[in-house]
């Protein structure tokens, strides 16, 4: 009798990210045979793509990165607390070249397809029509998304949009001459549109504004930004931020996001004013995202407590921004602090004292059309010669959504996602044998320090293959029940929090048929030392929810 020929690899990891690259290293070591397939020319995933002027990490840059690897630690020194994307791009190569993983991956080549062969118990991968090299049609037993959280670059829906005539980027697909640079952009004598003021737009705009003649900074919601206080970095320094990298590693990875820091135990609410006040000072004061992260502990759950920091924030601003009225157009009205991701700012509300910046309420009045000279809103033409779209991703599942991936009986992934992701851990989900999705929706990754919080997934994953192969098993679905439960959890810790109220970039939002909206989390809230004791425990009980065959 014929048998199913084999799969042409024993894994294919797409992406070649930190994740990825961790992935592929992980189980090329275990003795698998890998492929790594990536969209671009070389590694690095985000410090790859996102190249535009003022692009950095607001983790510190000692917390971020492999500490699994122990040669890579003590060797890499990073030259600043928060490092800027041109040295996360050589670390990101450094780490590529001492693991050993290029020869693994196809570059240039987009994986556009997987489906689900439920007769051999292999994926097939549909591979873009521009992908060179022997690999066109691919087969594997195990499938490993590590497409990224912030990868799928998102454009804006506006009319017009081709019709600009002067240069024009999205913030992760910036021009950039050489291989590491970036921002080779000059703007000296230009007039610059920004639409977007999230994380990135805020990174950007200070930048662009000491050289451009002329910056429109196009706002439709303000956000809660508070100081980075970036500063260079010594090895002497690093010693005393971060000790030693083992003890540091153990602190960070008890913390709720595997950030250095750790909520107080008291509430906002059982503090008197003056204690308040000198601990947000404090917290303003400190570099990164102590004021986010640390703190009171009731701040994502209290509506008075979160109040408080809140209105702190806003009177910083406010002493901050000259114009009064500009002032209040730069203070949050519709979430609470924290309830969206918090962007890290290097003098970013200076620059509206400045007589070449503009900020543009599009709130106010909408962008009407984008136009060959620039930018109509209302009966105005904004002119410009450079248009920088910040504006932002499909997070967490956009990238997924941007293959055609199908599971048992060809049900594809979109469909059985529909009204918001379903999984187990995060990490598998029933219908999609063997197909795993690091740092994707419900694994608590999006939502952490993404170099300690994917390396657990990445870690876990591989002992989990490799426990099968050594029993000899080749298949690995959650079983629906357990599947169920796991999503319950992540809508329900989420829903018991501020986070709940507000639309960031981690919810995906749908319209009901009687018009309201509903609020799906793509992240999950419990904590990384819950969710990494949760896998341990599931590991110890021989995968208990998986049907491992
Ligand atoms: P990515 O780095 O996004 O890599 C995914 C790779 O998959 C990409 O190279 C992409 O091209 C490739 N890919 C996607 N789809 C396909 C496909 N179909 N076929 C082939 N290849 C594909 N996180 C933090 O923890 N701290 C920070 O301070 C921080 N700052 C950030 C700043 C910016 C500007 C951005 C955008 C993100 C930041 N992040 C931060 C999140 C960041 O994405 C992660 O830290 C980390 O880089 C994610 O690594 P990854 O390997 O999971 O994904």
């Amino acid at each position: 009798m014929l048998t199913a020929p084999p799969p042409r690899y024993d894994a294919v990891v797409i992406g070649a990210g930190i994740t990825g690259m961790y992935q592929v290293y992980s189980l090329a070591k275990l003795g698998l045979s890998v492929r790594g397939f990536e969209a671009g020319s070389d590694v690095g995933g985000t410090w790859y793509w996102n190249r535009y002027p003022g692009c950095r990490l607001d983790t510190e840059s000692y917390a971020y990165g492999y500490f699994a690897l122990k040669n890579i630690i003590p060797e890499w020194q990073w030259s600043e607390r928060f490092a800027g994307q041109p040295e996360l791009f050589r670390y990101v190569r450094y780490a590529a070249d001492r693991m050993g993983v290029r020869p693994y991956y196809q570059f240039n080549t987009r994986v556009i397809g997987a489906r689900y062969d439920e007769t051999a118990n292999l994926w097939r991968l549909k591979l873009d029509q521009d992908a060179v090299g022997q690999d066109a049609e691919v087969t594997c037993r195990f499938l490993l998304s590590a497409v990224g959280p912030l990868s799928a670059a998102r454009m804006p829906k506006i009319p017009g949009i081709d019709a600009f005539q002067g240069q024009s980027f999205h913030s992760s697909r910036w021009a950039h001459d050489k291989d590491e640079g970036s921002g080779a952009i000059n703007f000296t004598g230009q007039r610059v549109g920004v639409i977007g003021t999230g994380a990135t737009g805020v990174q950007i705009i200070p930048v662009v504004a000491k050289t451009a003649d002329q910056l429109y900074v196009f706002q439709r919601t303000p956000n809660w930004c508070t100081p980075l206080g970036n500063h260079a970095l010594t090895p002497e320094l690093t010693e005393q931020l971060r000790g030693s990298p083992e003890s540091f590693l153990k602190f960070i990875e008890s913390t709720e996001t595997a950030f250095p820091y750790r909520r107080s135990g008291k509430k906002g609410t059982e503090a008197t004013a003056t204690e308040r006040q000198e601990l947000f000072e404090s917290l303003y004061a400190m570099p990164g995202y102590g004021i986010w992260l640390s703190g009171y502990r009731d701040l994502l759950t209290s509506k008075t407590s979160n109040s408080y920091l809140a209105e702190f924030v806003a009177s910083k601003i406010r002493h901050r921004v000259k114009n009064p009225l500009l002032a209040e157009k730069l203070i949050p009205t519709n979430h609470a602090f924290g309830t969206r991701r918090v962007p890290m700012e290097t003098n970013y509300y200076e620059v509206y004292n400045q007589d070449n910046v503009e900020l543009v309420d599009i709130q106010e009045k909408p962008i009407r059309s984008i136009v060959a000279k620039g930018i109509q809103v209302g009966d105005r033409l904004i002119e410009l010669d450079v248009l920088v779209y910040a504006t932002g991703f499909n997070a967490v599942t956009g990238a997924l959504d941007r293959i055609d991936i199908r599971g048992c009986a060809g049900l594809p992934l979109r469909d059985a996602w529909a009204d918001g992701p379903t999984t187990y851990l995060g990490l598998q989900t029933a219908g999609f044998p063997n197909f795993f999705t690091l740092v994707g929706a419900h694994n608590g990754a999006a939502f952490c320090n993404i170099g300690v919080c994917g390396a657990l997934q990445v870690e876990w994953v591989t002992e989990m293959i490799g426990r099968m192969r050594e029993q000899g098993l080749t298949y690995s679905e959650p079983l629906i029940e357990y599947q169920e439960q796991w999503t319950q959890h992540v809508y329900e810790i989420y829903s018991k929090t501020l986070l709940a109220e507000s639309d960031a970039w981690w919810v995906k939002t749908t319209v009901n048929s009687d018009g309201s909206l509903r609020r799906r989390a793509l992240i999950y809230v419990g904590g990384a030392p819950e969710y990494r004791e949760r896998c341990a425990q599931i590991a110890e009980k021989g995968y208990e929810g998986f049907k491992l065959l």
